[in-house]
């Protein structure tokens, strides 16, 4: 459904009442209980079985209407961006995403089928190829003040001890990357009204790429059983900022080559048209949900063929150094960075 198809449609939170909104989001699903759900929704609370060989991994996401998304945003597309920006964490920490809490904050106005096409779009998000990740508590509460927004907490479980941290990256790692960097910073451009030269096929598909992250789990959690990631953080800064992060928890520095980033055929053409200059934001934009990880040198070609078979690409981008510097070269160039990363405060 559109949103100028939910806009024709006149039953709002306020005429259903937060009660018999909780009623028709969060009731129990009748049948047997998912794996490890001892006591599911329709209850005070969850309770989940963990097994003991493993641990509880939790992270939670919230994504506000004017920071974070449009009002004209798709629903449905919403729905499941907001629980892939949280699986995408567990990503990064190899551990297999398993149950979720949602919590929504609602202007009275909001359509009830636009809270309809958001739990679908959940719904799609929550079919991973490691498994259905399961809802088992939310709420929701009328805000005549604040802006929409949603908020996940999502459940995972790894082996123990065998979580991927941001801190175990060493020097001579080469710091790796899946898919390809700054399509999403272009599709939020898109989205905000800009690159009018571009084809409506090419704005649609920058879009789709900011509305819909798809976070390579399997590799993450194959790369992290073979003991091949050192250490691995998700994209959701901008590649510098994350890469920061990784070199300031592991007390490293890097080197990073901007001319072997991976960028796609779109984003490409756009470096070309614009410089180095836009290179910069590609690399500073965030919210790519891609995975950065670092390896031993001598991990890289086996990476490469866990990469292969998962028909996931990734890219050698640079290297693990001594010291506390991030250097980013473009051709042997030192680059000029403005902008550390994205700055969801001065987004609005
Ligand atoms: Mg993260």
């Amino acid at each position: 459904m559109t949103a100028t198809q939910i806009e024709t449609q006149t039953e709002t939170v306020a005429t259903l009442g937060e009660f018999a909104l909780i009623q028709r989001f969060f009731a129990p699903v009748p049948g047997p209980l998912p794996p490890g759900v001892a006591v599911g929704l329709g209850d005070d609370a969850a309770v989940l079985s963990i097994p003991r060989t493993q641990q509880l991994v939790t992270s939670t996401d919230t994504l506000v209407e004017g920071v974070h998304f449009t009002a004209d945003t798709d629903p449905y597309l919403l729905g499941q961006k907001a629980l892939c920006v949280n699986i995408s964490d567990l990503a990064a920490m190899a551990a297999q995403p398993r149950w979720y809490l949602l919590s929504l904050s609602l202007p009275p106005s909001t359509p009830v089928a636009w809270v309809d096409a958001l739990l679908s779009g959940l719904n799609q998000a929550a079919q991973q190829p490691t498994g259905t990740v399961v809802l088992v508590g939310g709420n929701t509460s009328t805000t005549a003040v604040g802006a929409l927004s949603i908020t996940i907490t999502l459940l995972g479980l790894v082996g123990k001890d065998r979580a991927v941290t941001r801190s175990g990256a060493q020097v001579g790692d080469h710091i790796l990357v899946t898919g390809t960097i700054g399509d999403a910073a272009l599709g939020w451009s898109v989205q905000q009204g800009g690159l009018q030269e571009l084809d409506e096929e090419s704005r649609a598909a920058l879009q789709r790429r900011h509305q819909l992250p798809t976070p390579p789990i399997e590799l993450a959690i194959a790369l992290q059983a073979a003991a091949l990631s050192r250490s691995a953080i998700d994209i959701s800064d901008g590649l510098i900022a994350d890469l920061r992060h990784v070199c300031q928890a592991s007390r490293v520095g890097a080197q990073l080559f901007a001319e072997r980033v991976p960028l796609s055929a779109l984003a490409r053409s756009q470096v070309a048209q614009h410089g180095t200059k836009l290179l910069t934001r590609l690399l500073t934009g965030g919210e790519d949900y891609e995975l950065l990880f670092t390896v031993a040198a001598t991990a890289v070609a086996a990476v490469m063929v866990l990469a292969h078979t998962a028909g996931i690409p990734v890219t050698d981008i640079g290297l693990i150094t001594a010291g506390s510097d991030l250097l980013v070269t473009y051709q042997g160039q030192p680059m000029a960075l403005e902008n550390g990363g994205w700055d969801h405060f001065s987004a609005s």
